[in-house]
């Protein structure tokens, strides 16, 4: 990081000093900027989404700027409350105290993306830290560079770069550089845990506060009382979009035995009926973003035997979409997150079989239950701790900004969407206000005597 570079930083916190960012009129004008900037850009987004990911017009819709904007119309809408302070009552010891709740932004943040939702993943967090009124350095991948070039076109046509600054390079090199350069007020990373981790110590040094959204495996269990032709249906078009290089895609099913011929039959019913058999010619169909992460997925394919698909090519970043079976929990797939398009089909006979193999790789990001019974439903949702999930459906609970999306543990900490996206980058500032016409001499000394009366106020 050269030194015109920690200059720049140097002038977000000079602009945020000054205090420009934090009225609601500045705030929400640069939302409707970013939402317009947006719609202009449609078409560019379109084509980087494209080039990068083989992303059709429509996924990059749904998945990517409608998604963005939707989030975009949301603060649009609520800012003005989310912004308002919020009286709270005052307990019987500081009476006639009132009590009041300040949402103040941070100050100076880095939002830190990857390349699967290359744009959606870096933007929704941005949309968040300029609702709550704060200056940015936004950080893309390395490896989506034409969504990066239209971002980098978004942010510099609309904002200045004392506001929101767009930083590129590789991550390796560019991310320590700045932390050990300059302090952030609060780093919002979405990305793999072992650079989570990363993050979270060198963050340390300055204790600057993280979110971490990372990943990790989220199984997905079918019940013997599931649906089993629209479990499929759900399982394979959220596996299957983006060619599994989703943080939330169902990782591997573990189904119950009665229903694993039943499930896996469905399955490939579903793939074709979705992709058709010729998945690397197909419009729905994307690739993988590049030969590294080409060459990882591949060498999955050695473990277990296939029970559909297969089929790869090198030269245009294909994988067809595969299910495997006969696969040992000590194989690497499944300890390793896939984030490709091949999916385990594990069986279980009982409950507790299955939830100690899910405990192999504790706190997942995502998991999806499929039953048509409540106490099912109960069961699993009570005896995994996982960020976000579904009953009967797979990853579309991040798709709703009224849920707050997030891991735990190993999957992350902190969350985003919504009112959530804006607490993340607030400080939640307390403050109490006691009036001076009632100075009781109880709360001075001396104490003796008084003990009685304290026991009585204090309780
Ligand atoms: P990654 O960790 O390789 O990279 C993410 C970002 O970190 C990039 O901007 C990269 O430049 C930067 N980076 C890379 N190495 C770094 C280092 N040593 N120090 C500092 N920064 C560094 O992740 P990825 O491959 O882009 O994304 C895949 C992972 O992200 C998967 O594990 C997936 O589950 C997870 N993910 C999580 C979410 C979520 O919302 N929880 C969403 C998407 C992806």
């Amino acid at each position: 990081m050269v030194m015109a570079d920690i200059i720049q930083f140097n002038n977000l916190k000079t602009y945020f000093k000054t205090s420009v960012t934090k009225p609601y009129k500045f705030r929400i004008e640069q939302l409707k900027k970013l939402r317009q900037s947006i719609l202009n850009h449609e078409e560019d987004l379109y084509n980087a989404l494209n080039t990068d990911l083989k992303k059709s017009k429509e996924e990059t819709w749904v998945t990517e700027t409608g998604m963005v904007l939707s989030e975009l119309n949301a603060a649009i809408k609520h800012l003005k409350y989310w912004m308002e302070p919020e009286r709270v009552g005052t307990n019987l010891l500081n009476l006639p105290s009132s009590s009041k709740i300040i949402p103040e932004p941070l100050g100076v943040v880095l939002i830190i993306g990857p390349w699967n939702y290359p744009f959606q993943l870096l933007i929704n967090p941005l949309i968040g830290a300029i609702a709550a009124g704060n200056c940015v350095v936004l950080k893309p991948s390395e490896f989506a560079p034409a969504t990066a070039a239209v971002m980098k076109k978004i942010i510099e046509e609309n904002f200045v770069a004392d506001y929101i600054l767009f930083v590129e390079g590789d991550g390796a090199t560019v991310v320590p550089a700045m932390l050990n350069n300059f302090t952030f007020d609060h780093i919002f990373y979405t990305g793999s845990t072992v650079v989570g981790k990363l993050i979270y110590k060198m963050a340390a040094e300055n204790l600057t506060p993280v979110t971490l959204e990372l990943g990790g495996k989220s199984p997905c269990v079918v019940e013997e009382d599931a649906n089993i032709k629209i479990a499929a249906k759900r399982i394979a078009i959220t596996k299957y979009s983006n060619c599994g290089q989703m943080c939330v895609a169902p990782d591997y099913v573990l189904v119950h035995e009665s229903k694993k011929d039943e499930l896996v039959a469905a399955l490939k019913k579903s793939i074709v009926s979705f992709f058709s058999e010729d998945a690397a010619n197909n419009y729905n169909y994307g690739k993988i973003i590049n030969t590294k992460q080409f060459d990882r997925i591949v060498g999955y394919l050695q473990q277990g035997t296939i029970l559909h698909g297969g089929k790869t090519n090198r030269d245009l970043l294909f994988i067809e979409p595969t299910m495997v079976d006969n696969i040992s929990l000590e194989d690497s797939i499944m300890k390793d997150e896939i984030f490709g398009p091949i999916l385990p089909i594990l069986s279980y006979k009982t409950k507790e079989e299955a939830l100690a193999i899910i405990e192999k790789n504790k706190n997942p990001l995502a998991f999806y239950v499929f039953t048509s019974s409540n106490k099912n439903e109960n069961f699993w949702v009570d005896n995994i701790a996982f960020g976000g999930g579904c009953v009967n459906n797979a990853s579309w609970h991040l798709t709703n900004h009224n849920l707050p999306f997030g891991g735990r543990g190993f999957s992350g900490m902190g969350s985003y969407h919504g009112k959530s996206s804006f607490d993340t980058f607030t400080h939640k500032k307390a403050v109490m206000k006691t009036p001076t016409w009632f100075d009781p001499s109880i709360k001075y000394p001396p104490f003796k005597g008084k003990l009685k009366l304290f026991k009585w106020v204090i309780r």
